[in-house]
């Protein structure tokens, strides 16, 4: 799909940038006008309104947006002004300041850069900037006084000669640390007396200043010097050794036992950080087996499509089957579903259910939303067998829909032309119609009125999806999200009061989401955080995660399935600092009122890897990392180093296989 680059930069600095507290309209007004996708490689355009750092040429970063915002509203930049940028790097943040000031005088190390710099300000009409190749760490002195500088590269220690350049009032602002990488911002103000100011801006990481009054070069070691020794682990490090659980290997009975400390939810998340990884699978049915057996958890619901997960209910209750052409999950990505590792588990609750009660068989049931066009014909194959009339009712007002069925972002995109959802009405009437019936019809069959009911609550919602995928992707994702907590808490209730369940679903959704990016910067919410308002502590959320190894995933929506390798984890992320911690598997208590210190050192921001069904390890950094702060978005990790991909079943039923395929074999 083409990007919308002008509502994707409008949408930025409404979100990352005003809504982070950036106030200076001068700011605001610049940056809605830089195209930032000019300055960024053509193959990283699409994230070019992402809310990161991207990587450029020559090795080097262009600043994550609000960065750029808040040192330009540091630095106070007005019309008039004469500014110096040290690091000019893409020539972003160069323009942003040209659109305000008079003139810009940009100073970048990197021959390649600043002539790709300077060729794309000259292009896209910036007519008062000046660039130049060099070291910038001593300033331009030619050109001073300036009425500001900024930095962009980070510094052992402001150097004077900068301070020195600058104008009676001007300002100066520059990360500045005592390790090349972690650095504060600082400002720097020249009264007009001469006399200086500094204030503290707060953390930030930038590249490092590369020159005289920078660091040194690290390309310009001598060959014969000695590699740096492997660094003593840090204090971070020490204390995950020391407050890690070590797990047993996950097919040790014990396995379950270690996550006991969390059966007094009524609800227990269990995420994953890929839709394709086998061990992630596999500790979820061992926990789930756990919970089941000894703690009486009485449903287990999973992010798939809720007639699909019915198929697999009657299966595991022993309930009669009903024809389903296609088997249970059938649609991209098959693989989330049809796996020897899940299809495992579903074999355990059938033979678990086998000698128990009708009544106290623990069920399956899906939270998720895709399924449009079976939800409505299982609605209406519902009705044929109850209420032949209501069915010809129900046919005539879902048939408004029945020609996005199969495309249902069709819909969308037809109703956001038209204005108004069409059928928003008639779903949300046949949905009425069939609760109010609710005792005439359920009475003849409670289990397939309620799944009915669940199906026609589906259609509703998958009906606002659609629609609103086209007004931006946070309003999508919280009716999606909303709508498996609604699931969820429906199925719970048709369980009886006090019922528990586990949740199987990504940490994207698990991990409660305003601890995380997607919260911060996007206003998305999730199942994690909907269960944490309304249950409390009474809900435990536990999220996974890898270092490297192989996984399960497509290059593409509706792409094949691949089993692709697993980039090693970023420096700098949760990933990296569990890995260097070197326990595995290990099992992470976070919360606060258990583990205080651990909780407070894994509560700031820091990157957090996310793989879906796609995965895309070329663009890694930006298709996959998001800040969180780990601490706050689970109550526990589990931690599995090196992992691999799920062991994948056919993607079709062979012949004369059962209609339950692909569980029941
Ligand atoms: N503001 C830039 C942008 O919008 O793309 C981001 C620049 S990047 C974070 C920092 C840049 O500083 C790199 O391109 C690096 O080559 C440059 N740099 C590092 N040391 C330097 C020095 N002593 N003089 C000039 N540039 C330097």
């Amino acid at each position: 799909m083409k990007t919308n680059y002008p509502k994707a930069r409008e949408l930025m600095v409404e979100r990352q940038i005003a809504r982070r507290g950036i106030k200076d309209d001068y700011v605001l007004r610049a940056m809605r006008r830089v195209p930032r996708q000019r300055f960024v490689p053509d193959a990283l355009r699409e994230f070019a309104y992402e809310d990161s750092p991207l990587p450029i040429e020559a090795g080097q970063t262009i600043s994550q947006p609000y960065i750029v915002a808040r040192m330009v509203e540091a630095a106070r930049i007005r019309p008039g002004d004469r500014v110096l940028e040290i690091g000019g790097g893409s020539g972003y943040a160069a323009a942003v300041i040209a659109t305000i000031a008079a003139h810009v005088f940009v100073i970048e190390r990197h021959e390649v850069l600043a002539n790709l710099a300077r060729r794309r300000l000259k292009a896209l009409g910036y007519r008062n900037v000046e660039v130049r190749t060099g070291d910038g760490s001593g300033g331009w002195r030619e050109a001073a006084p300036f009425d500001a500088i900024l930095a962009a590269a980070g510094a052992p220690s402001i150097p004077e000669t900068l301070v020195k350049q600058l104008a009676p009032g001007g300002r100066l602002v520059m990360p500045v640390g005592d390790t090349p990488h972690r650095q504060r911002l600082v400002k720097v103000t020249r009264g007009e007396d001469g006399e200086t100011t500094r204030e503290d801006l707060g953390e930030v990481l930038f590249v490092p200043l590369i020159g005289e009054q920078g660091w040194p070069d690290p390309t310009a070691r001598a060959p014969d010097v000695e590699e740096p020794r492997k660094p003593e682990p840090d204090a971070d490090t020490q204390l995950l050794r020391k407050r890690g659980i070590a797990l047993p290997a996950l097919d040790d009975e014990g396995f379950g036992a270690c996550f006991d400390r969390f059966a007094t939810a009524r609800v227990v998340l269990l995420g994953e950080a890929s839709h394709g990884t086998a061990e992630f699978y596999a500790a979820r049915a061992a926990i789930s087996r756990r919970l089941i057996q000894a703690h009486g958890f009485a449903l287990v619901a999973i992010e798939a499509d809720w007639p699909d997960a019915a198929v697999v209910d009657r299966y595991v209750r022993h309930l009669p089957v009903r024809s389903e052409p296609e088997g249970a999950f059938a649609r991209f990505p098959t693989w989330m579903w049809r796996n020897a590792e899940f299809a495992a588990f579903v074999e355990w609750l059938r033979g678990h259910n086998a000698t128990r009660e009708p009544a106290q068989r623990v069920g399956v049931c899906g939270l998720d939303l895709y399924s449009l066009q079976r939800s409505i014909r299982a609605v209406v194959d519902y009705l044929d067998r109850v209420d032949p009339e209501a069915a010809r009712v129900a046919k005539h007002r879902y048939g408004c829909l029945v020609p996005w069925a199969r495309e249902p972002a069709e819909y969308g995109r037809m109703a956001l032309s038209e204005g108004y959802g069409r059928c928003e009405k008639a779903v949300l009437e046949m949905l009425q119609a069939l609760l109010e019936r609710q005792l005439q019809y359920g009475g003849k069959d409670g289990e397939s009125f309620l799944d009915a009911a669940q199906n026609a609550r589906l259609v509703r919602d998958a009906e606002a999806y659609y629609r609103a995928m086209y007004y931006g992707a946070a309003e999508s994702w919280n009716l999606r999200d909303r709508h498996m907590f609604e699931t969820l808490q429906h199925a719970l209730g048709s369980r009886g009061k006090d019922a528990k369940a586990v949740v199987w679903a990504h940490n994207s959704h698990v991990g409660d989401a305003r601890h995380t990016e997607m919260g911060w910067t996007r206003g998305e919410l999730n199942i994690g955080q909907l269960c944490r308002e309304s249950y409390g502590e009474r809900v435990a959320t536990i999220g996974f995660g890898t270092h490297g190894g192989t996984v399960a995933a497509a290059d593409d929506w509706d792409g094949p399935m691949r089993i692709m390798d697993v980039v090693p984890s970023l420096t700098g992320s949760y990933e990296r600092l569990f890995h260097d911690a070197d326990v595995s598997p290990c099992l992470y208590d976070l919360r606060a009122a258990t583990e205080p210190e651990l909780h407070g050192r894994l509560s700031s921001a820091k990157l957090e890897r996310f793989i879906g069904v796609i995965y895309r390890p070329r663009t890694e950094r930006w298709s996959h990392y998001a800040e969180a702060a780990l601490a706050r978005q689970f109550d526990a990790f589990a931690w599995f180093d090196r992992t691999h991909a799920v062991h994948a079943l056919a993607e079709t039923p062979g012949k004369g296989m059962p209609d339950t395929y692909p569980f029941g074999l």
